[in-house]
This record gives structure tokens, sequence and C-alpha cells, in this order.
């Protein structure tokens, strides 16, 4: 049986057509199955008979096996998803006033060893195929019945480790007949993977780039991220330029305030000056403590100080509010609590 979510449009095309079937047949089928969360051919009543029994007897189209669910107090649902191989992936949803945004996870575990994210304290089994990308958020409308407006690929994982997979991704769930979620409403995030970001920066698709910086120099970053040992902070910054020329669009950074260590004035003044120019804006996420590592939130008179120093400075940035975090849903919590303490 082939996996259905594998297959971008020109892929699924192709096999239709390879199998004596036309290929318009995808538009609809992708219209069924991403629009209408219809998974059975016997219910696709616009396509041929013939077509209906040959998906029931050679495609899979099954949604991923929910192994446990969680809803926050502010709504935000957390759903544990167990692999054909068993291992188990997070996904969440969220609701904001501009629609449903789900957070999907790109691999199983992850290697980048950043050493505030809980994501990392088990180490990378293996990249999610596209299929398994796909169906997070396939799941997620049939599970909740929301329609997802908006992608963030930022679950566990780091999706750059995992290229090929994600932008197949994108292609998918950007596709007009298939979740319709446009460029503009997908971000990908990355600890800051130098050849990719070039790679990125020449999509077709123009979805959003995050860079996760938490540090205003090399060395605190060095201290905080071991990526930056690989990829030090003046290249990545130089490559982020590079990427808003060439693509032509806004970056994010992502800075975490982790108390004492990176959240000062004059800390403040220094990431002015390290992105002063670049066409970017700053999100300051208050830090979700984890319990293994011993880092600290900064306080939300000081998180206030440092946005407003930056603001100050001519630089753009906002102030992240936190959803899920009594569930262990917030940034870096995502994990297997279950795998860590066995
Ligand atoms: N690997 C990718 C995407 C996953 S992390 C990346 O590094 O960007 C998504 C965001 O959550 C990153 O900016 C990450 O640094 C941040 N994050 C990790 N742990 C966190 C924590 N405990 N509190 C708040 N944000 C955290």
């Amino acid at each position: 049986m082939k996996n259905f979510y594998n297959w971008t449009i020109e892929e699924l095309k192709n096999y239709l057509i390879t199998n004596g079937f036309k290929g318009f047949s995808g538009d609809q089928i992708f219209k069924w199955v991403y629009e209408q969360n219809i998974v059975d051919p016997e219910m696709m009543t616009n396509i041929s008979k013939e077509l209906r029994a040959f998906l029931k007897e050679n495609v899979l189209f099954d949604y991923l096996e929910v192994n446990h669910q969680q809803v926050a107090k502010d709504g935000t649902k957390k759903f544990l998803f167990k692999l054909d191989d068993g291992h188990l992936i997070e996904t969440v949803l969220m609701q904001y006033d501009y629609g449903n945004s789900v957070c999907v996870t790109s691999q199983v575990g992850c290697s980048m060893g950043c050493s505030f994210c809980a994501s990392g304290i088990i180490s990378k089994k293996r990249d999610l195929s596209v299929a398994e990308l796909v169906n997070q958020v396939a799941s997620i409308q049939h599970y909740t019945g929301e329609k997802v407006s908006h992608i963030v690929v930022m679950g566990t994982g780091e999706p750059f480790d995992n290229y090929d997979n994600v932008m197949d991704f994108i292609r998918i769930i950007n596709y007009k007949h298939g979740f319709q979620i446009g460029a503009r409403h997908i971000s990908v995030s990355t600890c800051g993977i130098i050849p990719k970001i070039y790679e990125y920066a020449r999509e077709v698709i123009k979805s959003n780039l995050a860079i996760s910086l938490h540090a205003p120099n090399d060395e605190i970053r060095s201290k905080i991220m071991k990526i930056n040992k690989v990829y030090p902070l003046p290249d990545l910054i130089k490559a982020v330029k590079d990427y808003t020329e060439i693509s032509g669009r806004r970056v994010t950074f992502e800075y975490i305030l982790l108390k004492g260590i990176n959240d000062s004035v004059g800390h403040a003044n220094e990431l002015s000056d390290l992105i002063r120019g670049i066409n970017a804006y700053v999100n300051l996420i208050p830090y979700n403590p984890v319990n293994e590592f011993g880092y600290k939130k900064t306080d939300m008179k000081n998180a206030h100080k440092f946005h407003e120093q930056l603001e100050k400075r001519g630089i753009n940035a906002t102030l992240r509010r936190e959803l899920g975090s009594d569930i262990d849903a917030a940034c870096g919590q995502l994990r297997l609590k279950k795998e860590v303490s066995e």
C-alpha cells in the first residue's frame, strides 16, 4: 500500500497516470482529503467507480493514532501521536483570534543540543517522513473538526536537518486544492543551519523564516547553543541578511529571555547593533522553565524593559504571549515524558 500523505500533487498525478487514470483526478482527491476531511474513497463521489476501487486497494489514507491528548486552560490542545514504528511525537493546536495554528514536529527527538530546550533531552532517532508531517495537520483537522489556517514548524526537531521532507510538506499544505495554507501563514524556525538558509531563500514558495538567535554575541551564543560552534554568529547574521535580499522577505529573530544570561539593557543594546539594518523583527519569548536545566525566566517587568530598549534603539520587537504552558505544550517543553522517565 502507498501512503497518500507522502504525495505532492505532481507525484499523485504521476501515480494516477502511470496506473491508467486521469491526472486531474489528483486535484479532486486532494480536495476530498484536505478540504473535506473525507478519506474513504467510496465517498469521493465525483471520481470514477474504477478509481475508487483502485484507491481502496492500493492507497492508505489512515490518520495518525492518538496515544494521548491534553487541553490547556487557554484551549491549546496537545496531541501525542503514535507512529507506525512505535515512536511518539507531539503536535500542538493553538487558537488565536486570526485562526488556528498548528505547531508541527519535524523529527523524532533532536540532536541540536540547545542547552535550554526540552526537545533535545531525547537525541534524534530519525527524521519524519513527508506523510508524517502532512498527517499531523490532517489528523488535527480530523480529530478536532477545526480548520487549520496557520502552520509553524517549531515542534520537536530541527526542520533544516530534515530539509527535503519539510519542503515537500510545505508544497502539499500550500497547494491550491489542498489545505490552501498561504505561504505567509507558514513559518519555519531554525537554530541556524546556514547552507539551508541559502537554499530556503531561493524556494518558490515564500514561506516565513524564523531564526532562533537567543544571544546578542558570539560568546553567549556558543555557551547556550551547540550549533553556534559550527555556524558562528557573524556568519549567521550575514546569511540572514543575504536571505532577506535574495527572497525579498522579512525575517523573524526569536530571542528567549534567560534571567541573568542575555536579558540586561546592555544585551538589548548589543542585540540592536547586531541586527540593525536587517529587514527583521524580534520576537521576545519568555523562557518556559525546564526542570532539568536550571535556567530561569526573566520577570515580566524586565522583559518589558528589554522590549522598550530595543524599540528605543529602532528595532521592531514583540513580546510573545505564551499558550499552553500548563500542559507542557509551550516552546521547548515538547517532550516525551514517558520515554524520559524510563
Ligand atoms: N529547531 C528549531 C525549531 C524548534 S524550537 C529551532 O531551533 O528554531 C522553536 C523555538 O522555541 C525556538 O526558537 C527555540 O529556541 C524555542 N525554545 C526552546 N526551548 C524553549 C523554552 N524552554 N522556552 C521558550 N522557548 C524555547
